[in-house]
């Protein structure tokens, strides 16, 4: 699909810990060998065991709109002939608790609500620079 934002927006810098959020096609969650708690972002530390170790738990891709804002005013100004876009947060439906940012891209930016169900889709860009396949996920309205 498409890219949301414009082809010269910035790209997510890949480490050991978001490179599979970012390149799978699927939303996976980081999740603690320990406890198994589920965290996004992903990082090097588990929030509530501090233990070191994971797996990555592949969810549904489904979830619904936590909260959104639509931005007006082109920051920066480059984005001018961007605005209005919309910034969502997605309320995994596997995990409440995690939430995930994204753009929706099948409504109006002033038609998004508070819990109207989305899922995930991605945007496949072939990062040069960094050798590798972004599968970068957005969000359409079902
Ligand atoms: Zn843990």
């Amino acid at each position: 699909m498409q890219r949301y934002m414009p082809d010269w927006w910035a790209l997510p810098a890949l480490n050991d810990n978001n490179k599979a959020f970012f390149t799978s096609g699927k939303i996976v969650v980081q999740t603690c060998k320990s406890c198994q708690t589920a965290q996004h972002p992903p990082e090097d530390v588990c929030h509530v065991c501090q233990e070191t170790s994971f797996d990555w738990q592949t969810c549904s891709g489904e979830g619904v709109v936590y909260s959104h804002t639509v931005v007006e005013h082109p920051i920066p100004g480059t984005l001018k002939d961007r605005v209005p876009y919309t910034v969502i947060l997605v309320s995994l439906n596997d995990h409440p608790e995690i939430r995930i940012l994204g753009n929706p891209v099948n409504i109006d930016p002033n038609k998004v609500e508070v819990g109207q169900k989305v899922k995930a889709v991605f945007e496949t860009i072939e990062d040069e620079k960094a050798g590798v396949t972004l599968k970068i996920p957005q969000w359409e309205v079902i």
